[in-house]
C-alpha cells in the first residue's frame, strides 16, 4: 500500500521508457516487506531531479543515460571507485548527504565470478563506452591482463591508457587470444545487426563470453559462442548485479536475487 510513510526512488535518465529497473526494484521492496515504490522520472533537468530528491526527500535513485556522468557536480560526495570510472549510476541520499556510487562494474564483476576465477586472466573488452569504462576499473582491479579495441580507434586508446592497459586496433584483435572476451557495444541489439563486431573463429571451449547487451537476453553471439562450448554470461546477469548493488546500498538489507531476476526476465519477455 502507498501512503505518507512510503518511501520514494526513482530513475533518472532520458529517455527511460523501456527501463526494466523499476521491475526489478519494486519486486525486490515487495519480496522484503519494504514500504518503498521505484519511479522512472524522465527528465534532462539534472539539476532540477537533485533538488526534488533532497526536498521530498527521494531514499535513492538510479542514474542512466545521458545523465552518468552530468549529475556528479550536484552531489555532495563521490565514492572513490565511481570518480575513477567518471560516472555514477546510483545515489543514496542518507542523513542529508548525496551521494554518488557506480555499481555497473561491481555489476559485470559478480557476474563473471559467478563462472570463473579473474586474476591473471588475458581478457579482451570490445567497446569503450561507459559499461565498458566501468567494467574495464573493476577487471584492472581484479588483476586481469585487459586488452581494449573498439570502432573508432581514438576512444579505445584514451580508455586504454587510462586502464593502464593495451590497445589492440579492431583490425588485429582476435577472440581466440583471450580466456575472457566481453562485448560491451550495443551491436546484438538490433534485428540487422552482425554477430559480433570480430569474426567468431576464435570462439573455443571453456573461453568465457559475457554480452553486456540484456534485450535480446541471448544475443547472435552469445549464441555462436555457446554452440563452440564457451561459458555465457548474458547481460541479464550484470544488471540483476547492478541492481542487487543498488538495493543494498539503499537498504543495507541482503537483497531478494531470484526475485529481481524473475521480475527482469518478465518484463523482458513481456515487453517482446
Ligand atoms: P556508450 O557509452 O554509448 O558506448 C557505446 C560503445 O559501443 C562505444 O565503444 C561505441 O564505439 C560502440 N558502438 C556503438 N555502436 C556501434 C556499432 N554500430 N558498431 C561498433 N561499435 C559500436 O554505451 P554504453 O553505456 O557503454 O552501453 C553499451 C551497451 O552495454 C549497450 O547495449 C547497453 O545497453 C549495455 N549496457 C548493459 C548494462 C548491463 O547491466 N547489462 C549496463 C550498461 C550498459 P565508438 O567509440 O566507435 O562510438
Amino acid at each position: 500500500m502507498i501512503d505518507q510513510q512510503t518511501r520514494l526512488y526513482g530513475l533518472l535518465g532520458h529517455p527511460v521508457a523501456h527501463s526494466l529497473s523499476p521491475a526489478m526494484h519494486n519486486a525486490a521492496f515487495r519480496a522484503a516487506g519494504l514500504n518503498a515504490v521505484f519511479l522512472a522520472f524522465d527528465t534532462q533537468d539534472v539539476e532540477g531531479f537533485v533538488r526534488a530528491m533532497r526536498a521530498l526527500p527521494m531514499g535513492g535513485a538510479s542514474v542512466t543515460m545521458p545523465h552518468k556522468s552530468a549529475v556528479m557536480p550536484w552531489l555532495d560526495g563521490v565514492d572513490p571507485a565511481a570518480q575513477r570510472i567518471g560516472a555514477v549510476n546510483t545515489l543514496v541520499y542518507r542523513d542529508g548527504r548525496l551521494t554518488g556510487y557506480n555499481t555497473d562494474g561491481i555489476g559485470a564483476l559478480r557476474a563473471l565470478q559467478a563462472v570463473t576465477q579473474l586474476p591473471g586472466k588475458r581478457c579482451l573488452m570490445i567497446g569503450a563506452g561507459g559499461a565498458a569504462r566501468a567494467i574495464g576499473h573493476v577487471l584492472v582491479h581484479q588483476g586481469v591482463e585487459l586488452s581494449v579495441t573498439n570502432r573508432t580507434d581514438e576512444r579505445g586508446m584514451r580508455l586504454a591508457s587510462s586502464l593502464g592497459c593495451r590497445f589492440v586496433p579492431l583490425q588485429a584483435a582476435r577472440l581466440g587470444e583471450a580466456d575472457i572476451v566481453i562485448q560491451a557495444t550495443p551491436v546484438g541489439m538490433g534485428p540487422g545487426d552482425p554477430p559480433a563486431l570480430l569474426p567468431l573463429e576464435g570462439l573455443r571451449q571453456g573461453m568465457v563470453v559475457m554480452d553486456a547487451v540484456y534485450n535480446p537476453l541471448q544475443t547472435r553471439f552469445l549464441k555462436a559462442a555457446a554452440e563452440q562450448g564457451c561459458l555465457v554470461v548474458d547481460g541479464l546477469g550484470m544488471f540483476v548485479q547492478q541492481g542487487v548493488e543498488q538495493f543494498r546500498l539503499w537498504t543495507s538489507m541482503e537483497p531478494p536475487v531470484d526475485v529481481m531476476r524473475r521480475a527482469l526476465l518478465q518484463s523482458l519477455t513481456g515487453n517482446r
